[in-house]
């Protein structure tokens, strides 16, 4: 009796021993993974992000990565996507484990992959040529969207407004006076030679100056504010001429409507670019849409700001102008398919690293002006 009781027990322990060897082999994934295997890690070339100096790859993601890595105790290898659609299709294959470059996060993406907390603040923004103007270079056309720009109609309201003030104070002292400028006493049509009179002195000299005492000083006030309005008005149709030759008129992403614009095939800049009308040439790389730009075959090129800061300050440097400051912002993050358990073990180091000081560092490195 006493033995079936020892050898029931001894079973039952037996059986709790062999329980917790299977619940601790089924935990063992969230160990760091890949410390027996190598991770494969997919990206993309794209300075600063990512560059390639002979196969050697750099930039701010791969040392990030790398810093990661280490700090995991992970061994990986790099695989080089040729564009960022390839490079998402890896990792839903299941053919890397991992994507690091510029991916930006997206509600859509978010649905097929989970991402990392951001790695770096993003946004999307437009580059067009330096020199010369783009557009479909029809002078008539540019000359009337100079003058009816939302500027010039602004001016031309303010100098209406302005006008009925004087020719009002002048038909009131003048009305009276032979040989003045309003031949009539009646306000109508008295009132239009006032008119008359002020719209033409604001612009141009006087053709007829009041006789009475007090009209003449208020033309002589006209005749100084008249001075004014026609420095400031120059100074901004120089302006809008100006910016319209540096950039061929696109100022920013809503004149992008109509306009050819190279970017990188499914990036966010593509569909971007797309929903504001622009007629979109997807590139594979983004050398390839600056090419482009430069044989002037688009008319500007809408991709990530980061990437095209670098550009600006680097290869395109007087060649290119950025347009305005970047219109949608976007984060960029470590991609990784559904469920992975590196995920959390990543967002762990990278806080680590910001409340270290090592991700500044890197940051500085690749991002601080020199
Ligand atoms: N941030 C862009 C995206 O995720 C990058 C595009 C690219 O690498 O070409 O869509």
């Amino acid at each position: 009796m006493s033995f079936r009781i020892l050898t029931n027990i001894c079973g039952c322990l037996i059986g709790a021993f062999a329980l917790c060897v299977s619940a601790l082999a089924q935990t063992a994934p969230s160990a760091p993974a890949g410390a027996q295997q190598e991770l494969r890690v997919v990206t993309r070339v794209l300075p600063p992000m990512v560059t390639s100096d002979d196969g050697k790859l750099s930039g701010f993601s791969i040392e990030l990565w790398n810093e990661i890595a280490r700090r995991l105790n992970v061994r990986f290898n790099y695989q080089v996507a040729p564009d960022v659609r390839a490079q998402l299709d890896q990792v839903k294959k299941g053919e890397a484990d991992v994507g690091i470059a510029a991916i930006s996060i997206t509600a859509a993406r978010e649905a097929d992959f989970d991402f990392s907390q951001p790695i770096l603040n993003s946004g999307l923004q437009i580059i067009v040529n330096s020199q010369g103007r783009q557009g479909d270079g029809n002078p008539l056309r540019d000359l009337l969207a100079l003058l009816f720009s939302g500027a010039s109609v602004a001016w031309l309201g303010i100098a209406a407004a302005l006008i009925l003030v004087p020719a009002h104070i002048v038909w009131f002292l003048e009305r009276r006076h032979d040989g003045g400028i309003v031949p009539t006493e009646k306000y109508f049509p008295g009132i239009f030679y006032a008119l008359y009179w002020a719209a033409g002195t604001l612009v141009t000299q006087a053709e007829a100056a009041p006789k009475q005492w007090m009209a003449r000083v208020v033309a002589i006030l006209w005749m100084f504010t008249g001075l004014v309005f026609v420095a400031l008005y120059t100074a901004q149709l120089t302006a809008t001429l100006t910016v319209q030759q540096i950039s061929g008129g696109i100022n920013g992403p809503a004149d992008l409507s109509g306009k050819t614009v190279a970017t990188t095939r499914g990036s966010t800049a593509a569909a971007a670019a797309r929903s504001y009308n622009a007629q979109v040439v997807e590139v594979a790389q983004i050398t390839e849409a600056y090419e482009a730009l430069a044989s002037r075959n688009v008319d500007a090129v809408v991709f990530d700001s980061p990437v095209l800061l670098y550009y600006a300050a680097n290869e395109g440097k007087g060649r290119v102008s950025l347009v305005g400051a970047p219109f949608r912002k976007e984060d960029y993050g470590v991609v990784f398919p559904q469920g992975s358990h590196l995920r959390g073990q990543v967002n762990v180091e990278l806080l680590k690293m910001r409340e270290e000081g090592a991700y500044q560092r890197i940051y500085d490195k690749w991002f601080a002006s020199k």
